[in-house]
């Protein structure tokens, strides 16, 4: 059974999983359904109420729902992008990030607690990993959101704090929760996984067949390049990697998006589009037909420690024009929740420095 602190740990729990668990209680197991309904909702023990107290105080015994808390929001003026710092049960911090889109709300969430993979422009993994996120605390993002926010949550993005294939189970097991009709009913086709480009576990990714969107960073177009930012480069290379992406196309029939993060005089000249286009129509592509598949071009955002500079907006046009004039479709990510430091791992930095200068230690900084 899932547990956290020896109790069981509902929110990660399945309804099959749930029933179980009821049935050792003596309960019977249609209440599982309406336990899950109502935790889904962000609803807590005390308050399911067609519930009996009988059995919820049996279960405030013996399970915990265990919802991350709002530690700090942050809404911006800009576009009414919204950025939570959540707090979970041992004391760390992670974010999510709520953006707003015509077609409704767009959800960024961590997948872990830091980041292991040492990329060299980003906040996220510069005190290392810390832990990987259990399936409540992933599912439980969205839920807080939009309960907090008092609106329905449409779209999920796994883009957030950490790697989602170096979490692989527990984010299998939040793409089931996260899709079924008796909770958020969130289906694959609405949500996308970012990765760093772990090959084994793209190819186990593919074996399940879900219709997910898979995002590459692959921010480089050549080994050397993208071993100097990218330390994972180091285990798979470019070729490697496409080649799994093209047998991820093949098994799941999806298009594959690439991210592309503009960093100025290191990646972003012309030459670097040319070369990015041929590395993908070579990689993906060689003996088989082409399928789609759509670049999303970053301009970095600049980390204090990384020492990166954003490209300038002509170097930006430049080599998105240059990439579709060579038959690849590109466009340019727009910058949302600028005024509030929306991307990736800004803010929970910002509270681990915060916290480091008030107990007067800067030893994991
Ligand atoms: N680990 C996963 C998901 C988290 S990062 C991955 O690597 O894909 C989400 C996206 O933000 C990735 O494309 C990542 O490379 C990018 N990113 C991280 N730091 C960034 C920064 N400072 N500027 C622009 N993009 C950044």
């Amino acid at each position: 059974m899932l547990t956290l602190n020896g109790k069981a740990d509902l929110l990660s729990m399945n309804i099959p999983e749930i029933e179980e668990f009821i049935s050792s209680l003596g309960e019977p197991k249609y209440r599982a359904k309406q336990i899950f309904s109502w935790m889904h909702r962000g609803v807590s023990l005390e308050g399911m109420t067609d519930i009996s107290k009988k059995l919820r105080w049996k279960l405030a015994e013996t399970a915990v729902v265990d919802f991350p808390t709002v530690e700090q929001k942050l809404v911006s003026k800009l576009d009414g992008t919204v950025k939570y710092l959540f707090g979970l049960h041992d004391g760390n911090v992670i974010e999510s990030v709520i953006m707003r889109y015509k077609h409704g709300n767009s959800i960024c969430i961590s997948c872990e607690v830091g980041c292991p993979m040492g990329c060299k422009f980003c906040a996220s993994t510069i005190g290392g990993l810390v832990r990987r996120l259990r399936p409540a605390e992933l599912i439980g993002q969205v839920i807080a959101a939009e309960r907090d926010l008092g609106e329905r949550i449409s779209n999920i993005v796994m883009m957030g704090i950490g790697e989602p294939l170096d979490n692989l189970d527990n984010t299998l097991k939040f793409l089931s929760l996260v899709g079924d009709p008796a909770g958020l009913n969130i289906g694959s086709r609405h949500i996308s996984l970012s990765t760093c480009g772990l090959v084994d576990k793209i190819d186990e990714l593919a074996k399940h067949d879900l219709q997910i969107t898979l995002s590459i960073s692959l921010h480089a177009a050549d080994d050397e390049t993208r071993s100097s930012i990218m330390p994972v480069n180091n285990k798979w290379k470019i070729e490697e990697l496409l080649s799994a992406c093209r047998r991820y196309f093949e098994a799941t029939g999806r298009r594959i998006s690439f991210e592309y993060t503009l960093i100025s005089g290191k990646n972003d000249s012309a030459e670097y589009a040319r070369r990015l286009a041929s590395t993908l129509k070579h990689g993906l592509y060689r003996n088989s037909k082409p399928f789609p598949i759509h670049v999303n071009l970053i301009p970095v955002n600049e980390v204090e420690e990384s020492g990166f500079s954003r490209s300038s907006g002509d170097a930006v046009k430049k080599f998105c024009d240059t990439l579709n004039s060579l038959g690849i479709n590109a466009t340019v990510r727009r910058k949302l929740g600028g005024d509030i430091n929306a991307s990736c791992g800004q803010l929970r930095r910002a509270k681990l420095k915060e916290d480091a200068e008030k107990s007067g230690d800067n030893t994991t900084l």
